[in-house]
This record gives C-alpha cells, sequence and structure tokens, in this order.
C-alpha cells in the first residue's frame, strides 16, 4: 500500500508531474540539494520585485559572509564550482581587468594550479575542470595514495598561481598532505591556497587553518538557494570577483540568491544545532530498530567521512536478504513513495541513509518502505547496479 505523503501543503512537484522522492541521500545537486531554510524563502521573495545596486548587495553579502567566517571579504557565486574558477581566475588575473576580459587565455606564465591527485575528485563535475575554465593549468601533486612535503615543494615554480584543496568524502582519505602543512608550504613561496569546502559545515576552520580562500555551496547544509559562498583574503576576493566582468558572467547570481544566501547564513548562525542533531539521531535510531530484524541486512552508524556533524546508517545487504545493495537501492527508488538512498558504494555491498533532509514524517516512511521493500517481492533484486544504464538514459534526454 503506498504511503500517505505528510501534508506540507501543496505539492509542487505532482502538479509538474514530477515523483514525490524522499530524499536519505543527502545534500545531491541532482535531487535538489537541500531544503530552502524559511528566512532564505523569505528574503528572495522580498528582493525578487526590487531593484538593487549589485556590487552593493554584494558589499552587504561580503560583511555577512567575513561576520560568519572570519574572513576580510566574500561574495557569492552561482555555485560552488564557480567560486573555484573564480578564484583561480581571480589568483591568475589579479585586478587586471584586460586580463580578466581575455582568460581563459591567461595573461603570463604564471598559470599553473596545484592539486593533489588524491583531491582531484568529482562532485558530478571535474574539479580540475573548475580550473581549466579560468585558463589554470593542473599540476597534479604526489599519487593516488600519497603525497608528501617534498611533491609539493617541488611542484611550486616561478610559473604556479594557486593551490586547489579539496575538502570531500570524494577525496582520498589517507596519505594525503594536510591543510595545516599544505598552507605552511604554500605561504612560504607567497602561492595561495583556495579550499574547496563546499560540504563543510565548519565555517571557519579551513581559514584559521591558513586557507587564503575557503569556498562553500550556498545550497547544502545552509539551506540556502543554489549558490557559492567565497570567502577570504581581501585582495584575492576582489580578483575572484572581478570575473563577474569575465568568465563569472557565465556562472551569474542574481539579487535572489544573494539575498537568499545571506539570509540563510544568518540563519545558521541561531540555528539550533543540537536540535538538529538529536533529531536525526532519532531517525537513525528508527531505520535501525526497522532494518534490525531482517535477515541479511546489517546497519551500523557511520559518523562523516570529513568531520560534519553527521552520522550516516550504514546498511550492508548481503544476499540472504534476497537483494544486492545495488538492487535493494533501486527498489526503494522504485516504490510509493520513492525513496532515494546514498548509494556510491553500492558494489561495495552497503548504501547510507542519510538524515539531514528529512520532512516531518518522512523517517517514519523510510523506515515503512524498508521493511516493505526487503519482505515484499521485486524485481531486480540482484541488480548490479550498473551506472551506465543510467548514462544511457541521459543519453536519450529529453526524452
Ligand atoms: C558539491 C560539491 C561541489 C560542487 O558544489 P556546487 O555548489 O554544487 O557547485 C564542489 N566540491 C565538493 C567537495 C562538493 O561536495
Amino acid at each position: 500500500m503506498a504511503d500517505p505523503l505528510p501534508p506540507r501543503g501543496r505539492d509542487i512537484r505532482r502538479e509538474l508531474g514530477l515523483r514525490p522522492i524522499i530524499n536519505v541521500s543527502g545534500t545531491m545537486t541532482a535531487l535538489g540539494a537541500s531544503i530552502m531554510v524559511p528566512e532564505a524563502i523569505a528574503a528572495m521573495a522580498a528582493i525578487a520585485p526590487e531593484f538593487v545596486e549589485i556590487d552593493h548587495l554584494q558589499r552587504q553579502a561580503s560583511q555577512v559572509v567575513a561576520r560568519l567566517t572570519g574572513a576580510e571579504a566574500g561574495f557569492i557565486t552561482a555555485s560552488c564550482a564557480s567560486g573555484i574558477a573564480m578564484a583561480v581566475a581571480g589568483a591568475i588575473t589579479g585586478d587586471d581587468l584586460l586580463a580578466v576580459e581575455r582568460l581563459p587565455d591567461a595573461p603570463g606564465p604564471r598559470r599553473e594550479v596545484l592539486i593533489q591527485v588524491g583531491h582531484m575528485v568529482s562532485y558530478g563535475a571535474p574539479v580540475d575542470q573548475s580550473i581549466r575554465l579560468a585558463g589554470g593549468q593542473v599540476v597534479p601533486v604526489g599519487t593516488v595514495s600519497v603525497a608528501l612535503r617534498y611533491h609539493l615543494e617541488n611542484a611550486i615554480s616561478e610559473r604556479t598561481a594557486a593551490a586547489v584543496f579539496v575538502v570531500s568524502h570524494h577525496t582520498v582519505q589517507y596519505g594525503m598532505i594536510g591543510l595545516p602543512e599544505f598552507c605552511a608550504v604554500c605561504r612560504a613561496r607567497g602561492v595561495p591556497v583556495i579550499v574547496d569546502a563546499a560540504s563543510e559545515y565548519d565555517l571557519t576552520g579551513f581559514l584559521a587553518a591558513g586557507a587564503d580562500v575557503a569556498i562553500y555551496s550556498g545550497h547544502k547544509f545552509l539551506g540556502g538557494p543554489t549558490s557559492g559562498v567565497v570567502a577570504g583574503r581581501k585582495a584575492l576576493v576582489r580578483a575572484a570577483f572581478l570575473q563577474n566582468r569575465g568568465i563569472g558572467r557565465g556562472m551569474k547570481v542574481g539579487k535572489e540568491s544573494i539575498a537568499g544566501v545571506m539570509a540563510a547564513l544568518n540563519a545558521w548562525a541561531v540555528r539550533d544545532h543540537a536540535g538538529l542533531r538529536a533529531r536525526e539521531q532519532a531517525a537513525l535510531d528508527l531505520w535501525a530498530a526497522a532494518l534490525s530484524p531482517l535477515p541479511g541486512i546489517a546497519a551500523e552508524i557511520a559518523p562523516d567521512p570529513t568531520g560534519n556533524p553527521l552520522d550516516r546508517l550504514r546498511v550492508r545487504v548481503a544476499p540472504e536478504s534476497g537483494f544486492s545493495a545495488a538492487g535493494l537501492a533501486a527498489a526503494l527508488a522504485a516504490g510509493d513513495p520513492p525513496v532515494i538512498v546514498r548509494d556510491h558504494e553500492a558494489e561495495r555491498g552497503h548504501f547510507y541513509l542519510d538524515p539531514c533532509n528529512l520532512h516531518d514524517g518522512e523517517a517514519e516512511i523510510v523506515a515503512r518502505r524498508l521493511a516493505e521493500t526487503i519482505r515484499g517481492s521485486n524485481e531486480g533484486r540482484f541488480d548490479a547496479g550498473d551506472r551506465h544504464r543510467g548514462l544511457a538514459r541521459l543519453l536519450q534526454w529529453p526524452d
């Protein structure tokens, strides 16, 4: 039997012909990122009909970003990926407006951008593409399993414009140079460090550890509109901001997103974080209890790999359950209502349930759908999780 969705007023998804999915995957661009906080929605609605002087709005945003991050300055852009491209571009051009217009043709030889090989991830697009878009030339540092100080030191030359450091569960989680050492080596040679902290709750720590610029997604844990928050040293932030007259134009952010993410940042500062954690823990407990009697299923708490104050439930799926991990994930996604789990490691025999994007009542629906799906009969139970099938579908878009 289909579960009734909890009443939240009108569900525009039905009007748009969309499935009313429940997101236990995380803050995923492909699923609409996060639940926007009411403060952001109100600010966006309030500014939508007004004219504003955008540079001045961005000045006001700079003050909010500075207050929340401890940075000298900041601005709002379309996304974290845009912020990376604009920060790299700023490190290459400085405040030379002609150079800004000429990118991605770089003004001189100083265009190399260092990045540890284990940080060369894809978050839906490869991070090195944000560097190349900005006219940067990627210089990989170390190997996929080990990077040491001498790798970084020897990669720095008079051609080096910047170094990018990625904080993410996607990166290799061992053997890499840590941020304080990375910053110390770069600082000694005058190389600015740009940190991709898209998904990190810690708004102050990366700058405090010595980074020159830290970049966040506005639409992830902050619960703002789709946007990116660039924070850091004033000269570098200004040079990045100037890219709005160049490559940043195609990454334009509007007044509504600037005002929305300012409101989300202010709301973050006063949010009941302990209350949120308790609510997330209650969902994890509920799911663990629902799964414990089921044969072939083992659930355990998995702390966030980068130290965000967020636990998930790792669900190990053995054949006695009648499913593969990918098959169970697919069956849940095909259910009513569809439940989308965090399945990027499904080939290892597990997936995760992420509790940070739930509306009231959804944790209970997920618990029921888990039990019903595993007990019920479903197609594709031993689905191997062929990722090419999704690509084949994409290549048929919009059909
Ligand atoms: C999500 C993510 C990005 C991309 O952020 P957008 O704001 O969607 O562009 C970049 N880096 C990491 C580590 C991410 O997790």
